[in-house]
């Protein structure tokens, strides 16, 4: 129940003020946080000092509302639109703006943040950043979710520290016993277990320590096959901030940079684009980089530039929406032009369907560069490669054969072959890139890349899980691009596979 409303001007004021404090924490705990906790609560203050988070609860406050209750109604009404977008990037995000209504809401009301106890199991719908990061979990634990999402920062965060996290866990028991196991990699939670079951569960824990050490030393080595056969290993970014800790030695170059992040704020102009695609390429220094063009479209609703759509993973995304936007889209490619010149950048088409789409970015990017030597502006020609994600191109990949690469996105491509969508637990079982229907795909696109020397790479999640990738490497793969996090785990799933015929 919210109190009543001390007039407009007061309430505003507390408002701004709550606002303010909240970001002055955020920015403490960022300063003292560690490299994979700042950028998550850097993110959450640039969010909370956005003035459209905040525009309608001061238009509440103006109506005769209290502050925390604008603030609430404000900060709800955009978690529910967040929960609601159908892509999990954004989706994920709806646990930060609940993170930060709920830290404004404390310093409001002045009340103290829950406190979570040392090896604790957290079960409910979902958690934010705050409270994972609150918790030590230096002595066990681990966090089961009704709702939450694999995509989310608080995932991230629990696979960076090794938590083991259940999502979409839909009937959720009640966790009144006393002693609760989470098993992450079996999907499973024990309740109240014998001596016999905690002794096992010891023991697999212990082998897991002993396989992340072994995983570790080998990061910094090139990936071979257990029969010597060499496979490369490329890393998936967002931006220039995933690469802050990494040392480029661990990897073959970045195989994908999903550049949409930028457009997380709205549109990016020329300057911002061009700075964060230098910083990657000179972080990579003689190494490919592969930026991909926005995907934004349906799934990944970019204002400005996305409309509303009945069925989104379906519509106007990727090149598609580019091309038919395509003064935004010739901001993103004059960016593109000009970091090519600085680093070894490749361009890769997202959502490409028709031969003509590839020819009509051809198109755009000659034309730029002809506008960018009219002004003695350095830029050079990047090569053009497509994302293999929709099954026609999977299927008629000789339509294909003057693109200068290939990466196969096994995410979309699974979803689209198993008419599964890639972010619904109801339906994850169905989402499996190793059913032989994506695999025999897959392999179909290798030989054909093969036999026409056209480079091919995969980098969709299905390369870092190690139950999928004796499956990619026997379809013929010899390159990968995963995320940083899973790079280690990756080429030992690699060095077990053997390759060479059984006779
Ligand atoms: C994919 O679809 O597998 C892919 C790598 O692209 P994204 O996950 O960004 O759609
Ligand atoms: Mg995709």
């Amino acid at each position: 129940v919210h109190r009543k409303a001390n007039g407009p001007d007061r309430e505003a004021k507390a408002l701004r003020e709550g606002i303010a404090r909240s970001a002055s924490e955020l920015r403490a705990l960022a300063a003292s946080a560690d490299q994979e906790a700042a950028p998550l609560l850097e993110f959450q203050q640039a969010m909370l000092e956005d003035d459209a988070l905040s525009g309608s609860a001061f238009e509440a406050i103006e109506g005769g509302a209290s502050a925390e209750a604008a603030w609430t109604d404000a900060l709800d009404e955009q978690i529910a639109q967040y929960r609601a977008a159908e892509d999990a990037y954004f989706a994920a995000r709806a646990a930060d703006l609940q993170d930060i209504r709920d830290r404004v809401l404390r310093v409001l009301t002045g009340s103290p943040a829950n406190e979570t106890p040392p090896g604790a199991i957290l079960g409910g719908d979902d958690i934010t950043p705050s409270q994972f990061l609150a918790a030590d979990w230096s002595r066990g634990g681990g966090i089961v979710l009704r709702q939450g999402s694999a995509a989310s920062h608080v995932a991230m965060l629990a696979r960076a520290r090794g938590v083991p996290m259940l999502v979409g866990v839909r009937d959720l028991p009640m966790m009144a016993a006393n002693t609760v196991l989470v098993d992450a990699d079996e999907g499973a939670i024990v309740l109240g277990p014998d001596d016999a079951t905690v002794l096992q569960f010891r023991t697999r824990r212990a082998a897991g320590a002993a396989v992340e050490l072994e995983a570790a030393g080998l990061a910094y080595r090139p990936a071979h096959s257990a029969d010597g056969t060499p496979v490369a290993v490329h890393i998936n970014i967002a931006g220039p901030d995933d690469l802050a800790s990494l040392d480029p030695a661990i990897c073959d170059g970045v195989g994908l940079m999903r550049t949409e992040f930028l457009y997380a704020h709205g549109l990016p102009d020329e300057e911002t684009q061009f700075a964060a695609y230098r910083k990657v390429a000179c972080w990579a220094g003689d190494k490919p980089v592969v930026i991909r063009t926005v995907d934004a479209g349906g799934d990944k609703p970019v204002p400005g530039f996305t409309s509303d759509e009945t069925n989104p993973f379906l519509g106007q995304r990727g090149i598609r929406l580019a091309l038919a936007k395509p003064g935004i889209f010739r901001a993103q490619i004059r960016a593109l032009l000009r970091a090519a010149a600085e680093g070894n950048v490749h361009v890769m088409l997202p959502m490409v369907t028709l031969a003509s789409e590839l020819a009509g970015a051809a198109d755009l990017f000659a034309d730029e560069a002809r506008q960018l030597a009219a002004a003695s502006i350095p830029h050079r020609m990047p090569r053009l490669g497509i994302m293999v994600e929709v099954p026609a191109v999977a299927v008629a990949p000789q339509l294909f054969d003057h693109a200068a690469f290939f990466s196969i996105g096994s995410n979309d491509l699974t979803q689209y072959v198993m008419a599964a969508s890639r972010d619904n637990s109801a339906v994850a079982a169905l989402h499996d890139a190793a059913h032989p229907a994506v695999i025999s795909l897959i392999e179909s696109v290798v030989r054909f890349a093969n036999g026409r020397q056209i480079p091919v790479s995969l980098c969709g999640d299905a390369g870092a899980d190690p139950n999928v990738i004796p499956h990619l490497l026997r379809a013929g793969l010899r390159s990968l691009s995963v995320a940083p996090a899973q790079l280690a785990r990756v080429k030992q799933a690699i060095a077990a596979v053997r390759l060479e015929k059984v006779p």
